[in-house]
């Protein structure tokens, strides 16, 4: 049964159709923010998840799981490690590509924020095709992190997706390419 706050959660999503470009139905958690009942509801569904569950590193992907993640990080006493785009961060990085509609997009890491054995949880906004929470699991493995489980306000459906983001010979797309780790979303775009 749904947490009756997550409709409330849902009524403050604004969807913006083609934006930034036709056929695409952006989802625009801002309208979200400016409500502080409904953020703190979101930040809160996700504390009452993940509190005591050995969790020592939440990771947040650039832009919006820079918004999501530090508030649930601190809620559970765990570490916030920042995903960001390409030559962001000043130290040594390890880096993961992914692939786009058109050309790529990449994610970096600091070496040295995460432990080898430390226990990760990857925050984002959204899910479509499933290509940036994949590139960030990846990150987390390759440093030898566990990742727990993903988390996301909302999954845009697999036919959403696909018409979002054409990926042509990928057999996988959405909470499917997440290396058969748990995805837990909020809100569920049909
Ligand atoms: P994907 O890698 O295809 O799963 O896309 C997820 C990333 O792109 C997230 O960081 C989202 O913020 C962003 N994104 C993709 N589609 C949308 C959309 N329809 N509305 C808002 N953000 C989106």
């Amino acid at each position: 049964d749904e947490d009756p706050r997550v409709n409330g959660i849902k009524t403050k999503i604004r969807v913006v159709p083609d934006f930034p470009k036709p056929g695409i139905m952006f989802q625009d958690i801002t309208t979200l923010l400016l409500d502080p009942k409904a953020f703190k509801d979101t930040v809160d569904l996700f504390v009452e998840r993940y509190k005591g569950r050995n969790i020592s590193v939440v990771a947040g992907i650039e832009a919006r799981g820079f918004i999501f993640g530090p508030p649930i990080a601190l809620a559970i006493g765990a570490k916030f490690v920042p995903l960001r785009k390409p030559k962001k961060l000043p130290g040594e990085v390890i880096s993961e590509e992914y692939t786009l509609e058109y050309g790529s997009d990449c994610l970096e890491m600091h070496v040295g924020a995460v432990d080898k054995g430390e226990c990760a949880l990857v925050v984002d906004d959204l899910i479509a095709t499933g290509g940036t929470l994949c590139a960030a699991m990846n990150l987390l493995e390759r440093a030898g992190a566990e990742v727990v489980e993903c988390a996301c306000l909302i999954e845009l459906p697999e036919l959403k997706a696909s018409h979002l983001l054409p990926y042509h010979g990928y057999p996988l797309l959405g909470r499917d390419r997440l290396h058969g780790k748990p995805l837990y979303v909020l809100v569920e775009y049909l």
